[in-house]
């Protein structure tokens, strides 16, 4: 997601607030502990399982924003459960099936969905199919924007950082479980289907057709997007760096325009993130512009969504560098966001020093001049506390100044080989900002740690690098 002007204009009231608050120490991870332990949406995941596969069955209505679904996960058991919890805040659960036989299931809080199946579930694989009937809910965000279920003007599109996957996939909703998801959503004839991964089918029946997409490659819950509508489709193809085919799919709401520029830029763009990262980490690519009312575009995973207007370069090459920094390589925990954010601004500005525009030293430079005052110094990248601080400036502005220091203490080429490195060795994975300090130590064969903290941690402004 980039900085939008929306999320901008909210940035000062929330800096704010957390300025009159301390800034706690983030709660050590016990030992051992799942993923499901985020130290910021603390209520967010489940402990006891990791899922697999989402299998998500959708029949949908437009005209009334209703649908009938049955979402199958398929996890594994990390020890022996008598019950356990999914996060969702959708409609009306109607059955829930443990190895395809019925159990009992309540719901309880705003999004726990708890699940007791009639025996236990053992250590190991298994299934638990969630079907529900509705109209999926929007989600509001501590910063005021909308995300989850979105209905728009001829359909909807889901949409969910950080959280809002819940509204229509009972799922361990949390960055540091991910999984493959297969799509297969029936629409009336006259609508189409965009979603993660690879378009499999299109059945076509006398009234309806439907769309079946496969997400192979691990994805986190808040990357999953399915948009429905009345879409212009555009196929064509890219050549990735290590010579494969790479399809693209591109969905456009015509009522907005074609998106025609940011379409035809696209081969180059992800040649250019190529350069940067290495080989395109997914097996398709694409875009969808869609008119829903949020002031955001989104990295969803191998097709980044756009609203009517955002598609410009910059922001295409920000979601686009996403698909390899947050995508295949994603964060664990929501308070390490800048190893998205960060990397994903860098790219903005080295694809721009690229095309005429100012370089990387300069965009630091013009930033750090700013005075020891401005909300760009606190909280520290890693150290806010109110989740309206994910989107802020010191995520992302500070998060690639970080970089940036990097680059001048260890050089240009050691700085490119972490970079490569980082998405060599932990793509389809999860990652913390140590994992970071410590590759770039055994890169360049420095002490690092100082001056990861001094950007990242310490609040105020860094005292250079
Ligand atoms: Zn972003």
């Amino acid at each position: 997601m980039p900085t939008s002007p929306r999320r901008r204009a909210r940035l000062a009231s929330s800096l704010a607030l957390a300025l009159g608050t301390a800034v706690a120490l983030l709660p050590a991870a016990p030992a051992g502990a799942r993923p499901a332990g985020d130290t910021l949406f603390t209520d967010q995941g489940n402990s006891g399982y990791q899922v697999r596969v989402y299998d998500v069955t959708m029949d949908y209505q437009p005209l009334t924003n209703r649908a009938t679904a049955r979402v199958l996960v398929r996890a594994r058991a990390a020890r022996t459960l008598d019950s356990f919890h999914l996060d969702f805040s959708g409609p009306r659960v109607t059955e829930v099936l443990v190895d395809g036989v019925a159990a009992r299931h309540r719901r309880t809080g705003a999004h726990e969905l708890v699940v007791t199946p009639a025996e236990p579930v053992r250590r190991g694989r298994f299934t638990v199919a969630v079907s529900w009937r509705g109209e999926p809910p929007e989600h509001t965000d501590a910063d005021g924007s909308t995300e989850g279920w979105v209905r728009t003007s001829d359909g909807a599109v889901a949409l969910g950082e950080p959280v809002g996957a819940m509204t229509w996939l009972p799922s361990n909703n949390t960055p540091g479980d991910k999984a493959r998801f297969r799509y297969a959503i029936t629409v009336p004839t006259g609508y189409e289907v965009a979603a993660n991964g690879d378009l499999v089918g299109r059945d076509e029946s006398a009234t309806s057709t439907t769309w079946r997409w496969d997400a192979r490659d691990p994805m986190a819950t808040y990357l999953a997007m399915v948009a429905i509508g009345q879409f212009d489709v555009h196929e064509s193809t890219t050549t990735s760096l290590d010579g494969r085919t790479i399809p693209i799919w591109s969905f456009t709401d015509p009522t907005t325009g074609s998106a025609a520029e940011a379409r035809a830029a696209l081969p180059e763009i992800i040649a250019f993130n190529e350069r940067l990262f290495g080989p395109y980490p997914f097996t398709s690519a694409g875009l969808v512009v869609d008119d829903a009312r949020v002031g955001y575009a989104l990295e969803t995973q191998t097709r980044a969504f756009y609203p009517p207007g955002a598609a410009t370069t910059s922001t295409v090459v920000h979601e686009v560098a996403h698909q390899w920094v947050g995508n295949a390589v994603t964060l664990t925990d929501w308070h390490d966001i800048w190893l998205a954010e960060g990397f994903a601004v860098y790219a903005e500005w080295l694809y721009a020093a690229e095309h005429g525009g100012p370089r990387p030293g300069q965009r630091f430079d013009a930033l750090y001049a700013r005075p020891a005052s401005d909300d760009l110094w606190s909280p520290a990248p890693t150290r806010f506390t109110d989740s309206a601080d994910l989107f802020g400036e010191p995520v992302y502005l500070r998060g690639a100044m970080t970089l940036h220091a990097l680059r001048q203490r260890v050089g240009d080429d050691d700085f490119f080989a972490i970079l490569r490195a980082w998405v060599r060795r932990h793509d389809d994975a999860n990652v913390r900002t140590r994992d970071l300090v410590r590759l770039s130590e055994r890169v360049s064969g420095e002490e690092l740690s100082g001056l990861f903290r001094e950007w990242l941690v310490r609040d105020g402004k860094p005292r250079g690098y």
